[in-house]
């Protein structure tokens, strides 16, 4: 069995700058608390735990005074700012910059005041941090769409400016964008709808990439954590090109799947999926 790492496969440059900021910090102090997973990968999280991260929630944040709290790459809303400066806590701050200058642009269009009365919509997943963090540059007056049939809530009689999460894909936003366009123009005010391309590139251009790869090979593992929503979106353009794809986050669950008479094995990842469990998994299929 011919086993292949896909080398474009693992941590994007904001997460890469998250750890080391991460790592640089312990190397010197005991303990750094982060608020939420600092990648959404749990293998890398405990390696990380096992150094001194404690990875903490919104409402633990909220009891803790005079420390230091790491912000991962998906940044945060102004709250935790204010929260931080209230409680003398001192933050680090790993934000994206791709993250960074989405929360600005949101943040003019909502406070110009020629954009009064403006809906602001975001194309997203409910809840995620990115997402939350967005919101809260224009104090949570957002519509968050995270599927196709929740454009019935927009008001198709006030203008309204869209932006996407960072990691939504390019395809599904472009079709949305169509979509919002001609239920504007239906009631002909196609020119009261505007948006922004706010998709990092990052991941953008891993759906081709990783599609090649798929196909290049008789079956796939891609390594992803499940909560990783670049992870469950770039698994789904992996098993469209190769239907012998496996979703896979620790080694254990090799022993459930059968690559008997598989010639070629390709192993992929997320930006969320660190190079060393990808290197695990094919010394394991090499023991096999
Ligand atoms: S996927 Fe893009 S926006 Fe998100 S952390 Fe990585 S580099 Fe930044």
């Amino acid at each position: 069995m011919q086993v292949t790492i896909d080398q474009h496969s693992g941590f994007c440059f904001g997460v890469i700058h998250a750890i080391e900021t991460a790592e640089e910090y312990l190397a010197h102090h005991d303990t750094l608390y982060c608020l939420g997973d600092i990648v959404h990968n749990s293998e890398e999280v405990k390696r990380l735990t096992n150094m001194g991260l404690r990875v903490i929630s919104f409402e633990q944040f909220k009891e803790l005074r005079d420390t230091t709290v790491l912000i991962r790459a998906h940044g945060e809303p102004p709250e935790t700012y204010r929260l931080a400066r209230e409680n003398d806590i001192a933050l680090i701050d790993a934000t994206c910059p791709v993250v960074l200058r989405l929360q600005q642009r949101i943040r003019d269009f909502y406070q110009n005041p020629d954009n009064a009365g403006k809906q602001i919509l975001i194309f997203g997943k409910k809840g995620h941090a990115e997402v939350v963090g967005l919101m809260g540059q224009a104090d949570d007056n957002v519509l968050v769409i995270s599927s196709l049939d929740e454009i019935d809530r927009i008001d198709y009689t006030r203008p309204a400016m869209l932006y996407s999460q960072t990691t939504q894909g390019l395809e599904q936003y472009y079709h949305l964008i169509e979509l919002i366009k001609s239920r504007y123009a239906a009631v002909g005010n196609e020119r009261l709808f505007d948006y922004a391309d706010t998709i990092c590139r990052k991941v953008a251009n891993r759906a081709t990439q990783i599609a090649d790869f798929a196909k290049q090979h008789d079956a796939v593992l891609f390594v992803s954590g499940e909560k990783s929503s670049n992870g469950l979106y770039l698994f789904d353009i992996c098993r469209k090109a190769n239907p012998d794809t496996y979703l896979v986050s620790q080694v254990e669950q090799l022993r459930d799947i059968d690559l008997t008479g598989k010639e070629k094995v390709g192993i992929c990842g997320a930006t969320s999926t660190p190079m060393w469990l990808m290197e695990m998994f094919k010394k394991c299929l090499q023991c096999q």
